[in-house]
């Protein structure tokens, strides 16, 4: 079994900690953290590649083989599309080993803007996790359809599936983004109990997002 968790992490912050913490709990596996090199869908990361994995590292530093990183797009040149990323995977372990791409359902109600986004379930299954202030009423009605034929939220049943599939938790981390985070940075606000100490005090110390000379709410 595989469970990947994509994102830019620009930068990690303690819902992205909570998320992993969840399925950690929930599948007893390890979870493996895949930040995209440039990201097709989003602005361009504000800092360095190096910086983005360098943070990533202390955010899971506390929680040994419990988490991993895989550096396969964060070193790739060009666009890094999942579906290419997935298909990749598969054409080097094959068809047998679950895979599991986890997002939230904010990027759930955008997933047909992704590219070749049905192609991504040839490859693997979702797991949804909830995200404050996304109505999934809001998705295209091909995209209700296309997640409705593939729901199956008990987990015993869905873990049968090594692909295909769609799992939504019902579970929501707290409510905090990177946008949220870099915006409170640049104005000077604390970000205490939004990023993993050790990542602050890296954004701190090599002066990111802003040049931050106080912390207060
Ligand atoms: P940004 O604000 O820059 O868009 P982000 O906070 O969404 O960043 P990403 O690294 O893009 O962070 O997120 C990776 C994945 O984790 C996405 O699928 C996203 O939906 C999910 N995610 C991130 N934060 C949360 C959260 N607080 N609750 C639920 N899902 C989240």
């Amino acid at each position: 079994m595989l469970i990947i968790l994509g994102g830019t992490f620009d930068p990690p912050h303690n819902g992205h900690l909570q998320i992993a913490e969840h399925l950690w709990q929930t599948f007893n596996h390890q979870i493996t953290f895949m930040p995209t090199g440039i990201p097709p869908y989003k602005a361009q990361p504000q800092v360095s590649n190096q910086q983005r994995l360098a943070m990533l590292n202390l955010a899971i530093a506390d929680y040994g083989d419990r988490f991993t990183i895989d550096e396969t797009e964060i070193n790739q040149a060009e666009y890094c599309y999942t579906y290419k990323t997935l298909r990749q995977l598969r054409q080097k372990i094959g068809f047998a080993t679950p895979i599991y791409f986890v997002i939230g359902s904010d990027s759930l109600i955008s997933f047909d803007s992704w590219d070749n986004w049905q192609e991504i379930l040839d490859y693997c299954s979702l797991i949804v996790v909830s995200r404050a202030h996304y109505d999934k009423t809001k998705m295209s009605s091909t995209l209700q359809q296309f997640v409705a034929t593939r729901s199956i939220n008990n987990i015993a049943e869905f873990k049968h599936h090594a692909l295909g599939k769609i799992c939504q938790l019902d579970f929501s981390p707290c409510d905090v983004s990177s946008t949220t985070i870099r915006q409170r940075l640049q104005q000077k606000l604390s970000c205490d109990n939004l990023l993993p100490p050790r990542v602050y005090e890296y954004i701190v110390n090599h002066g990111l997002y802003t040049p931050i000379t106080a912390t207060n709410t």
